[in-house]
């Protein structure tokens, strides 16, 4: 070997063993971090949520589970990736099966980066509003985009809009498909500041305690606001928890009495504006 080309590979192991080192420096302990991993069986399937379901994911005091709903966008995910990777976090992208055939790199980079990997469908539709076959027909092609674009298969699901059909959740269960609804939200399809949208998730995280945390990596404010929002849950006491499938079987927490669905009564007012304005209920502030 030239002694020009031995001093070339010299520098690129150094370069490749200091970057490992200085990955490894740099999540240390005032980093936020997964504070635990949940494995999740979902086999028979189950539904999560309490903005949908009478049911949770039993997590602790404290504990936030974060996922992002939409992706993958060029525009704006790569920065969520980033306020992510700077803390040692791990999230949960449910995917929009058109926006991750458009973007498999991105895909590929959060499965590489550690996240889990869910579908929302294909198209993003008010399932709903279509037929059994269309809604079916939609879901399948979501997880077949998804799936494709991750080179992993997912079991994790979520409706968009939170519009769900019993035969549409009983159809997912007998796949063994977990459906997340969510246990609070940033309201990011909302027009907010960075600012207002971190201080909305932060008021409503300590009034809750702990739970899933529904956010949009396709919204710029979103990706603005999450450094802060990640800085300030470690400062406030907060720990992550990365839900991923495998085969522990899940302990639910169940709501306490006199929990009703705010989705469904949100669907509700929406469809019947929707069928009284013949408008988009997309337009409407449906949660996306
Ligand atoms: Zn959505």
């Amino acid at each position: 070997m030239r002694p020009l080309r031995v001093v070339f590979v010299f520098l690129c192991l150094a370069a490749g063993l200091s970057a490992k080192y200085a990955a490894a420096a740099t999540c240390s302990a005032d980093k936020l971090g997964v504070a635990r991993t949940l494995v999740l069986s979902t086999k028979g399937g189950f539904e999560v949520g309490f903005k949908s379901y009478p049911q949770s994911l039993d997590l602790a005091d404290h504990e936030v589970v974060l996922t992002f709903d939409d992706g993958p966008s060029p525009k704006t995910t790569p920065a969520v990736l980033a306020a992510l990777g700077k803390e040692c976090v791990k999230a949960t992208f449910f995917l929009i099966g058109r926006n991750a055939a458009a973007n498999p790199a991105l895909v590929r980079r959060e499965v590489a980066e550690g996240h889990t990997i869910g579908n929302h469908t294909y198209s993003h539709p008010i399932l709903r509003l279509l037929t059994e076959a269309a809604a079916r027909a939609d879901i399948d092609k979501g997880f077949a985009a998804d799936e494709k674009a991750a080179r992993q298969p997912t079991s994790f699901f979520r409706f968009p809009g939170f519009a769900d059909t019993p035969a549409l959740r009983a159809w997912l269960k007998s796949r063994d498909i977990g459906i997340f609804g969510a246990d609070l939200w940033a309201s990011d399809w909302l027009t907010m500041t960075p600012d207002e949208e971190r201080e909305l998730v932060l008021e409503r995280l300590r009034k809750a305690g702990r739970g899933i945390l529904l956010l949009h990596d396709t919204k710029q404010s979103t990706a603005a606001m999450l450094p802060a929002l990640l800085r300030d849950l470690k400062t406030g006491g907060f720990k992550i928890v990365h839900i991923v499938p495998g085969d522990a079987k899940p302990v639910f927490r169940k709501a306490p009495s006199g929990w009703t669905s705010e989705t469904e009564a949100i669907l509700a007012k929406v469809l019947r504006t929707r069928a009284a304005k013949r408008t988009n209920p997309a337009a409407a502030h449906l949660p996306e």
